[in-house]
């Protein structure tokens, strides 16, 4: 029997045309467009049914409604598809598709999040190439993960980051390797894959409050301190190098600790571009392990801080969210010590 996908079109420059305050997604005119290109119609594509979203979205206004949009239309449409492919904008792809792995567990098909540089109307876009062989990993393969497709290789969606905004290979998975790339032929890294599993388990997000601190050189806490309310459930830290933060002071240290009283997970993440966050290598982690700082390990900030949405809308009483944040719950982390 044929295959058969699903499209959720959720907007993103792949659909966009030229407006006249630059671009901007149009309705209707992506399914159009699809259903006039022959490479669509041709034998070895699966068929497809379309969702397309209203208002399409640029992904910089993507927020956690639409993340548990998505999750929900997957879950209603599950038995219904051998796959899904998302299309989205680019800017915000990696947090939705790190969103999503949290969201859809015990996946036993692909989804696969898509979209591009140069939108489908132009002449060199890269979106016929991401689509289509999106769809047919989709269709075609045994890969039961969440997964960006995106300039000739599919990586994990909660390992991905945009590393580029405007070359067309604008994604990357930088601790670790691709499950699979598309060259003259698709080739799979079946190692890489997360076993499959049997039954899916949906839950959506509550918005809690979540907050990213980069640290650099300079940087006076004192600014950061009015921000740590109870309100506050996770902060995720970029910390310098190996998880480290200037201990210069005491000002960090009266910051970290207000997050603590107020029950505030605190997260360390590296802000290197590979790499893990290791509390405790160096002196200059003193006091985020002072303030009870949960380790992070190599996951990207995306991974961090939807897993933190994740953990806070289960429920997860506090010794269970430490425990399940330094974790590998989805592939999401490798454990460097
Ligand atoms: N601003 C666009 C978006 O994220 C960029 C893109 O799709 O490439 O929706």
């Amino acid at each position: 029997m044929k295959k058969k996908i699903c499209i959720i079109y959720t907007g993103g420059t792949i659909g966009m045309k030229e407006t006249e305050f630059g671009y901007a997604p149009v309705p209707g005119y992506m399914e159009k467009t699809l259903r006039a290109i022959q490479e669509f119609r041709e034998p070895e594509m699966p068929d497809y049914d379309f969702i397309e979203y209203s208002p399409l979205l640029d992904s910089s206004n993507i927020t956690v409604e639409n993340w548990n949009q998505i999750g929900k239309d997957i879950r209603e449409h599950y038995c219904d598809y051998n796959g899904f492919v998302v299309m989205h904008g680019t800017d915000t792809m990696a947090y939705t598709a790190s969103a999503l792995s949290f969201m859809l567990q015990g996946l036993s098909k692909p989804v696969i999040l898509t979209g591009s540089q140069i939108p489908l109307c132009k002449v060199r876009s890269d979106a016929r190439e991401n689509l289509i062989t999106s769809m047919i990993i989709a269709a075609d393969y045994n890969i039961p993960e969440v997964c960006i497709y995106f300039g000739g290789k599919l990586i994990r969606g909660n390992r991905s980051t945009k590393v580029s905004s405007d070359m067309l290979i604008a994604f990357d998975s930088p601790n670790y390797g691709p499950l699979a790339e598309a060259g003259v032929n698709i080739s799979v890294n079946q190692q890489r894959m997360r076993t499959e599993e049997k039954e899916l388990n949906f839950c959506t997000f509550e918005n809690n409050q979540i907050a990213v601190l980069k640290i650099f050189p300079g940087i006076q806490f004192e600014i950061f301190e009015n921000i740590m309310t109870e309100k506050l459930r996770g902060i995720v830290i970029e910390a310098f190098g190996a998880g480290n933060i200037p201990q210069n002071d005491d000002s960090m240290l009266r910051m970290l600790q207000k997050a603590k009283e107020n029950g505030t997970y605190i997260i360390v993440c590296t802000q290197c571009y590979k790499g893990a966050a290791v509390i405790g290598q160096y002196e200059t982690s003193k006091h985020l392990a002072d303030a009870g700082a949960i380790c992070g390990f190599d996951m990207t900030v995306e991974a961090a801080v939807t897993k933190l949405y994740y953990l806070l809308s289960k429920q997860y009483g506090e010794k269970e969210i430490r425990s399940l944040m330094e974790s590998d719950i989805r592939g999401e982390l490798t454990r460097s010590i």
